[in-house]
């Protein structure tokens, strides 16, 4: 406005009085009016390229033959055409990876921080600019955008700049994995891809990286951060395209890694395509979290912390507190508070800084999420929406909340990715823990008390990578992010993320032979085979096969050893009920275990000769050699008796006032099928450690020589260990191994044998998303401490739980 030009004194009397009008008006409704932000620059960005996009590939960008069309959701406008990858194009792109792998590597940390330092700055310099451009892509709220994602992706960044400059000192043991392969989901576009890239070239991997379909335009913008920034060629490609070109990179024969994020079924797809290649893989996927509301809790804190959990980015968030658990004698007076708060909830354009829900990203997902809901309401749950509508030029959907549902109802147990929240209620504390666990995912709970003692009994006892307390879906750089069961597996971010990007130095040592000690020639003599009918041990006894069979067990000489029995699925299926049903291991102290470990390692000395001389006998090694491989065996249980109560976690340095404790959990019950050289180490090794960190397991003895095993059930029963800790299946071990792959309920397990079973075993285990640690038909010298004892061992017991507990008076 030009200084004196001001409002005319000749204004009529009518227009005075209608403006008079509409503030009294204003004043009654106490509305909010729009409140738009400025589209201009993006638009400019989106003009400068003629609304058309092609790939980034080594540093250049590659027309690509065909296109396709992003639009805004909040108004369903075309917003540019992006490029659709094929598999020349994606073969393009990780050759260019592989190529500039080894430049990238040599730069050293020091210097790859430098890179990162500098991506960090340009995105807070072009912050507004990709605020923008995400809220339009996606439909989400500009004021998330703004505050929430993109000061997020800066953060990681700058907090991976850090990780790379220390590798060279804090990490030495480990190296880069090589071309990673990373696929993200469209909710939270840029987060997510610094999720994945920022670990990545920290740890000095190069990366392909592909944006969802609905979501591409803030990658494209990042590619020529990389380029402002003179990131060496080939370090980032980016490369657009549907799931097809997803999956041409997920088969790509020279990708490393791939690192996903999405939905449980793509999940389920990536790991049983890439079984037994050697490729190491992250997903973390989908989730149904609980929101436990206990009747102390502060209600009104409640009700926004609700708002966050399942009305943040629309509800299409994978740990969205969806499942509102509340305590019985309070439940109406909170569904009344939230319908309350719902009722000013307002729905509109990602642009509009007055609204608190935006755009649900496309129409195929509006429709998933009204096909849930009609089935929600079909299955007889009370549903609530709004009084208001929403509006009609876009993909938009109210918040909604259905009360008294079912635990077993669809909409309790799928996930509805949108703004729908299922309320149920309980009794007793032990009652608000079976309903939280009473899912397939593992993603993240929220617990909202006044009581610190419950909230923090509670926590551990929830099956969920993330515990927020009085808070919800609060992330940070320096936090690791990730599931248990069918939301996935591996971490992403704090130092536990950083493991999911490096691999130990000491696998390059490992060899394609067994590794075992030479076999006498003279003639051994079997001093009580036959006679001697060893058992199966199951839930703390010896256990009879239930098939009745027995297998006769030859040395290499072929003299009978023995006769061991052979057990069967429903062997199995007994030893994994037993490993469940033995909480107590699990709750006891490290402390605790460390002296029942300290006890098992003194009982085995004082039976040394006797696990020496079957050594002799079953595998017919010179004295001095079973001599030294009981010694290993027991000065390996003192190790990790020693690790029970050290091996701890952290107190990760995250958001202002908070605590969030990183620590480790065991993965729950664990099968461990052993190799078949070193049977009496080798069983050692890989069981002492998981039963050191409070896992429970089912392990199945090398297959040619399992009386080490079997004779170590008596030494079990001697030393205070509880029943159902240690079950040992005795009998084909490449079945058995595909019995515990395909079984539900055990969430881990870890195979060393040949190469055709890893792949078995990896694929089978995609049903429920159990963790694997297979060895692809690589051997490891059991002799060797720096190859078979320590970290890598107790890493792959346990998993990491952030809890974030907020403080300030
Ligand atoms: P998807 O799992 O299909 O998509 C995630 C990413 O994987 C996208 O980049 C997608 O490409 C790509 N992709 C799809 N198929 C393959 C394949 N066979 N191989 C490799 N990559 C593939 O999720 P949707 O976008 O289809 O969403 C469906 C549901 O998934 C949602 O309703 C929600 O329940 C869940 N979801 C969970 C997310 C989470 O954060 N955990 C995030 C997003 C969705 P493209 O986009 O081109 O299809």
């Amino acid at each position: 406005m030009k200084r004196g030009n001001r409002q005319s004194p000749t204004l009529s009397v009518f227009a005075r009085k209608n403006i008079e009008m509409k503030v009294k008006e204003i004043f009654n409704t106490m509305a909010y009016g729009p409140a738009p932000e400025s589209a201009a620059q993006a638009n400019e960005f989106l003009d400068a390229h003629n609304r058309t996009f092609e790939l980034f590939i080594n540093g250049e960008w590659k027309k690509a033959e065909k296109h396709f069309e992003t639009i805004n959701p909040s108004n369903m406008e075309v917003l540019a055409n992006i490029a659709e990858a094929s598999e020349r194009d994606v073969n393009e792109a990780v050759t260019a990876a592989n190529k500039a792998l080894k430049d990238w590597v040599n730069l050293g940390g020091r210097a790859r921080a430098r890179y990162l330092y500098a991506i960090a700055r340009q995105i807070q310099k072009h912050s507004r600019l990709f605020a923008v451009l995400e809220a339009l892509d996606n439909g989400k709220p500009i004021r998330e955008t703004r505050d929430i994602d993109i000061p997020l992706v800066a953060r990681h960044f700058y907090h991976h700049a850090g990780w790379a400059q220390l590798m060279d000192t804090e990490l030495k043991d480990y190296k880069e994995i090589g071309v990673i392969g990373q696929i993200i989901p469209w909710n939270f576009p840029l987060l997510m891809l610094s999720w994945k890239i920022a670990p990545a070239l920290a740890m000095g991997n190069t990366v392909v990286l592909k944006p969802a379909e609905f979501t591409s335009l803030t990658a494209l913008l990042f590619a020529e951060i990389c380029q402002n920034v003179g990131l060496p060629k080939g370090v980032v490609n980016i490369i657009t395209g549907p799931g097809s070109t997803g999956a041409a990179l997920v088969n790509h024969k020279d990708v490393h890694k791939i690192a996903f994020t999405g939905s449980t079924e793509v999940g389920k797809i990536i790991r049983k395509a890439i079984a037994g290649s050697g490729k190491k893989v992250s997903l973390e996927l989908g989730g149904k979290s609980p929101f436990i509301v206990f009747e102390d809790a502060d209600l009104d804190s409640v009700v926004e912390g609700i708002v966050d959990a399942i009305w943040f980015n629309q509800g299409q968030v994978c740990c969205a507190g969806s499942r509102l658990l509340v305590q019985e004698s309070i439940q109406d007076k909170l569904y009344d508070k939230i319908k309350a708060r719902m009722e000013k909830l307002r729905v509109g354009d990602a642009m509009d800084k007055c609204i608190d829900i935006g755009a649900i990203v496309a129409p195929v997902q509006l429709k998933t999420i009204d096909e849930l809901v009609q089935k929600g309401i079909a299955e007889g749950n009370q549903m609530w929406q709004p009084s208001w509508e929403c509006p009609k030029d876009g993909c938009f959907y109210p918040p909604t909340l259905f009360t008294h549902v079912s635990p077993s109802s669809t909409i309790a147990q799928e996930e509805i990715f949108g703004p729908v929240l299922v309320a149920m209620s309980f009794r007793s504390h032990q009652e608000a823990i079976k309903l939280a666990n009473n899912t397939r995912y593992g993603l993240a709970c929220s617990i909202w008390t006044e009581n610190i003692n419950l909230a923090l009994d509670i926590a551990p006892k929830v099956k969920a990578g993330t515990v927020w307390i009085n808070s919800t879906n609060v992330f940070d750089a320096g936090s690791g992010f990730g599931g248990y069961r069918e939301s996935g597996f591996g971490r992403e971010g704090g130092k536990e993320g950083l493991f999911e990007y490096m691999k130990p130095r000491i696998e390059e040592q490992f060899s394609d032979k067994p590794i075992n000690p030479a076999v006498q020639k003279s003639k051994i003599t079997i001093t009580d085979s036959i006679n001697r009918t060893a058992k199966m041990y199951i839930g703390g006894k010896q256990a009879r096969p239930d098939g009745g069979y027995s297998i006769t067990i030859k040395n290499p000489q072929g003299e009978i050893v023995g006769e061991a029995p052979e057990g069967s699925r429903k062997d199995i299926r007994n030893a994994v009920e037993a490993a469940h049903a033995n909480g107590k291991w699990a709750e006891m102290t490290g402390h605790a275990r460390a002296q029942v470990l300290y006890y098992i390692a003194e009982n085995l000395s004082a039976r040394k000769s006797e696990f020496s001389n079957r050594l002799v006998q079953m595998c017919c090694y010179g004295k001095t050699d079973a001599d030294a491989e009981v010694e290993k065996s027991i000065d390996r249980i003192y190790t990790y008796a020693a690790h029970a109560d050290k091996y701890d976690g952290q107190a990760h340095q995250t958001i202002q006032r908070n605590v969030t404790l990183a620590m480790p959990e065991p993965v729950g019950v664990m099968g461990i099928v052993c190799p078949d050289e070193a049977p009496l180490l080798a069983f050692i090794s890989t069981v002492i450690p998981a039963i050191a960190l409070g896992n429970s397991v089912i392990v199945i003895p090398s297959e040619s020589a399992p009386f080490s095993a079997t004779d170590f059930y008596q030494i079990l029963d001697t030393s205070d260990v509880p029943g159902g800790t240690i079950n040992i299946i005795t009998g084909p071990k490449d079945s058995l191994a595909k019995e515990l792959a395909k079984h539900y309920d055990v969430d881990g397990l870890w195979y060393f044998g040949n190469k055709e079973s890893s792949k078995d075993i990896e694929s089978l285990s995609a049903e429920n998303m159990k963790r694997t640690w297979v060895n692809y038909g690589k051997y490891r010298n059991w002799m060797n401490n720096e190859q078979s004892e320590g970290m890598e061992f107790l890493r792959h017991a346990s998993e990491i739980k952030n809890i974030w507990i907020p403080y300030g008076a």
